[in-house]
C-alpha cells in the first residue's frame, strides 16, 4: 500500500515549493521510486508549480462560490471545500484504483493553515484517507522564523495540536534550511535546558526590574510540557529550494508506517 503524505504549514513556510521538490525527487529514476499521486485541495491556489492528478479546481469554482453564497475569501475557500468533500467517497475510489501503481499519495492543503487543521471537512478528509491508507502529517516550518524561542515555541505549540488532533505519525519539515540550518531547533527539542537558556538570554527575557517576565516564565514551564510531545515525533531539515534533506524525509514517511500501524491502526479499529 501506499503511504499518504498530509501537507500542512502556514502560509509562506513553502509548502507549495516543498511538494514540488518531493514530486521532483519521486519523479528521478535514480531515486529508484515510483511517481507520486498528487490531490491538490487548495480552491483558491492560482498556479500549482507541480501537476496534481485531483484538483479541487476541477470540481469547485471558488470564485464562484464566493459570489453565489456571498462569501469573502475564507469563507469561499472553506464552502469550496465543504462541497469537495461531500464527494470525498468518490475520490477515494479513484485514488483507490491508482493505489497498485503509486508508493506515495500527497494531499496539498489549502495555504490558509486553520482551513484544514480546524474544520469539519480537513478531519472528514484526514480519517477518510487515513483508514484506507498508512498516513503521516507533515509540517512545514519556516526555519528562519523560528530562531527566536517565543517564535518558535508557537510553532510547536500549533504542531502539538495538529498532532494530538489528528493521532497520526508526525514529521516536522524545518524547511528552507540553506538559509537557516535547522541544528539549533534539534537542540532546543533533544534538551528542554537548552532551550531555557537561550530563552534566559534572548531579548524581553527580563523587566526593568530584573525579574524574568510573565512570558518567559510561561515559555519556561511549557517547555517541559513540550519536551512530551517531541518525543513522539520525527524532525528533518529540508531545503525545497536545492533538495537537502529530501531523502531524509522519506525516509522519515517510511518509518512513520510502522508508528501508523502500532499506534493508529489498533485506535481506528476500537473505534469501529
Ligand atoms: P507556501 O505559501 O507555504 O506554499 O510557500 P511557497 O512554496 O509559496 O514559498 C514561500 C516563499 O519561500 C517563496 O518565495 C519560495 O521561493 C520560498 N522558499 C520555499 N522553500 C524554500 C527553501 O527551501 N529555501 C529558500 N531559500 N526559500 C524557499
Amino acid at each position: 500500500k501506499p503511504s499518504v503524505i498530509i501537507t500542512i504549514g502556514m502560509a509562506g513556510a513553502g509548502k507549495s515549493t516543498f511538494v514540488q521538490r518531493i514530486n521532483s525527487y519521486l519523479h528521478t529514476s535514480e531515486n529508484d521510486t515510483r511517481p507520486p499521486y498528487i490531490l491538490n485541495l487548495d480552491p483558491a491556489v492560482l498556479n500549482l508549480p507541480f501537476e496534481a492528478n485531483i484538483d479541487i479546481r476541477d470540481t469547485v469554482n471558488y470564485a464562484e462560490v464566493m459570489k453565489q453564497y456571498n462569501l469573502g475569501p475564507n469563507g469561499g475557500i472553506l464552502t469550496a471545500l465543504n462541497l469537495f468533500t461531500t464527494k470525498f467517497d468518490q475520490v477515494l475510489e479513484l485514488v483507490e484504483k491508482r493505489a497498485e501503481t503509486t508508493d506515495h499519495i500527497i494531499l496539498d492543503t489549502p495555504g490558509q493553515i486553520e482551513i484544514f487543521t480546524w474544520s469539519a471537512s480537513g478531519a472528514i478528509i484526514t480519517d477518510a484517507i487515513a483508514s484506507s491508507f498508512p498516513t503521516v502529517i507533515a509540517y512545514i516550518i519556516d526555519t528562519a522564523r523560528c530562531v527566536a524561542p517565543a517564535t518558535f515555541m508557537s510553532n510547536m505549540l500549533y504542531a502539538c495540536s495538529i498532532m494530538y488532533k489528528t493521532k497520526l505519525p508526525f514529521v516536522l519539515v524545518f524547511n528552507k534550511t540553506d538559509v537557516q540550518p535547522h541544528d539549533f531547533a534539534l537542540d532546543w527539542m533533544a534538551d528542554f535546558e537548552a532551550f531555557q537558556a537561550a530563552l534566559a538570554t534572548h531579548p524581553g527575557a527580563r523587566d526593568a526590574e530584573g525579574e524574568p517576565t510573565y512570558m518567559n516564565s510561561l515559555m519556561n514551564s511549557m517547555s517541559l510540557v513540550l519536551d512530551e510531545f517531541y518525543k513522539h515525533l520525527k524532525a528533518v531539515g529540508v531545503s525545497s529550494m536545492t533538495g537537502a534533506g529530501v531523502k531524509e524525509f522519506f525516509d522519515a514517511v517510511e518509518e512513520s508506517r510502522g508508528i501508523y500501524e502500532r499506534d493508529y491502526l489498533p485506535e481506528l479499529e476500537r473505534a469501529r
